[in-house]
């Protein structure tokens, strides 16, 4: 098996520049010539994974195939490269450590000091190369999680700076993503902070071969040769990346630089013309929208937008297949009662109830799905947002009125999403969900096999309760259809209702699949459904 080459991807100057985009992109243009490619993150906190993470703090959490509970940018690298990622690409020094410490406990440093170096590095090293036993790579992109400088990237510099000296610079290079200032007072373009930040990651050992500059405004050629003396890089190599409308034009901007020319030529790989024509035609589609549909997404994280990245990325993936925007509202369900619900989403033609853990908001969603029932509006409820859809139904049509979860009223007489029963004595919070993907067979006359076209289907999880099938036949006869579940365990993983034009709960999270060359069916057949519903007042 050949080895692998390596790109490093470190961030300069301040955080949020946006290197899980560039690596992305990076690797999409290098995936367009043919080459295997691999994108990991590495993230210096403490954590074990950001599974535990609030995403008011961190942003979404996403999950893989195998269950990993990660870094929402392998979101980014899934939807970018339509190709699945798995744990080994997300790696945290929470985890690091953990391994390190558990090897010392067995006693396999044989009496020697654990330190930093080589121990901690050395577990970082291997397990950046975890990624080559699993698959014939012939590129691996990583991402090293904040900007150089930082106390706890120190370990991750230098794992870099050692695998450098090991490998060769043919076969790993270092590219820096910094940020180019623009001061308006002066109109001037500062390049200081970007000389500080290499310099900062020389004084580690590690010389940038490449920088991609973001900025405002273009960089003329005397910034780029100034920037290119003063870091030591040649000038192709200093690549600007200026401000884009959607993430999804990073590609072609990178290629118009030459982002992946400058890096396959130091790498020492051939060459050729990216095939990017799948991915423009997706663009075509997005930026030339026949129409425009208007969606209500209800959670209780809306005023951030990571927090429902992958559902907001869904939605822009469906909507270039309907050949529509998507406007998506973010609606704080705690602001919704019976009295305004009307008001509030009158002006949608489909609304979304989000995932979401605990009892804040729930009522607010509640009244929503039953606003959505009534007045024959699609309805699509992930997650919480379908249990949130049998409580509704329980309460308003089987006339149980204090139907609830478990996980909101403990003591309810009447739990109609209950605990899974091997989540009972569970006490650690960390990886302990029903994650990943699981099995779903759906009934042939369903509204979702028509959209699958499939019986059997895989989808991911990441749940603690489930709809309690003691009141599964009672709930069928009036009309909530149980029309997935898993065969193994008779878990409910669809609900619908036959007498709507689309009314779709799933206990799994169809978002983590939806790709660009591969949008969810779900998300499609609802914009879909969505744009056929043409609000009687106009909006
Ligand atoms: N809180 C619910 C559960 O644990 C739903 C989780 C979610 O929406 N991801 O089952």
């Amino acid at each position: 098996m050949a080895q692998p080459k390596y790109i490093f991807v470190t961030g300069g100057v301040t955080s949020s520049l946006g290197k899980g985009i560039i690596a992305a992109s990076l690797a999409k243009l290098l995936q367009a010539q043919g080459y295997k490619t691999s994108i990991q993150k590495l993230d210096p906190y403490i954590n074990i994974d950001p599974g535990t993470l609030n995403p008011y703090e961190h942003g979404e959490c996403y999950v893989t195939n195998d269950g990993a509970e990660t870094d929402l940018d392998l979101g980014h690298y899934e939807r970018f490269l339509n190709v699945p990622t798995s744990q080994a690409n997300n790696i945290t020094t929470g985890r690091i450590y953990q391994n390190v410490i558990d090897k010392e406990r067995n006693g396999e440093y044989l009496g020697k000091t654990v330190q930093v170096i080589p121990h901690i590095t050395d577990e970082i090293k291997k397990n950046i190369r975890f990624l080559e036993e699993s698959d014939n790579f012939d590129i691996i992109i990583t991402e090293i999680g904040g900007t150089v400088g930082d106390i706890e990237s120190l370990p991750y510099i230098e794992a870099v700076r050692q695998l450098k000296w090991e490998m060769g610079k043919e076969n790993l290079i270092v590219i820096h993503l910094t940020l180019i200032p623009y001061l308006s007072a002066a109109k001037e373009l500062k390049t200081k902070p970007t000389q500080h930040s290499v310099k900062t990651l020389m004084e580690s050992g590690v010389q940038a071969d490449i920088l991609v500059c973001r900025t405002e405004h273009e960089l003329n050629s005397d910034i780029k040769k100034k920037l290119a003396s003063f870091c030591n890089v040649n000038s192709n190599c200093v690549i600007q990346s200026v401000d884009v409308n959607t993430i999804y034009d990073v590609p072609n901007c990178m290629f118009r630089e030459g982002l992946d020319k400058v890096s396959l030529k130091k790498l020492n790989l051939k060459y050729k013309e990216p095939n990017l024509k799948s991915w423009n035609d997706f663009l075509k589609r997005y930026k030339n929208p026949k129409g425009v549909v208007k969606i209500a997404l209800i959670g209780k994280y809306v005023e951030l937008q990571d927090s429902y990245k992958s559902i907001l990325e869904s939605f822009i993936h469906a909507g270039s297949m309907n050949e529509v925007e998507v406007k998506v509202k973010a609606i704080h369900s705690e602001h919704i009662n019976s009295k305004n619900v009307n008001k509030i989403l009158k002006e949608f033609n489909g609304v979304l109830v989000a995932p979401g853990f605990g009892e804040r908001g729930v009522e607010g969603k509640i009244k929503a799905i039953e606003y959505v029932r009534k007045n024959k509006i699609p309805f699509f409820g992930i997650c919480y947002g379908m249990q949130m859809a049998v409580i509704e139904f329980s309460r308003n049509v089987l006339c149980i009125k204090d139907a609830n979860s478990t996980e909101v009223n403990p003591k309810t007489k009447n739990p109609v999403i209950d605990l899974m029963e091997d989540q009972k004595g569970i006490k650690k919070k960390g990886g302990t969900m029903r994650l990943g993907l699981w099995d779903c067979k759906l009934s042939l006359d369903s509204l979702c096999y028509s959209i699958y076209q499939s019986e059997k289907i895989e989808e991911r999880h990441r749940h603690r309760y489930e709809l309690n099938n003691d009141y599964l036949d009672k709930l069928q006869a009036n009309g909530l259809f149980a029309s997935g579940m898993n065969e193994n365990t008779n878990l409910v993983e669809i609900v619908e209702i036959k007498e709507h034009p689309w009314f779709v709960g799933v206990q799994f999270h169809p978002e983590y699949k939806s790709t660009v060359l591969s949008p969810h069916p779900l998300f499609v057949s609802f914009i879909n459904a969505s744009k056929k519903n043409v609000l009687v007042n106009g909006g």
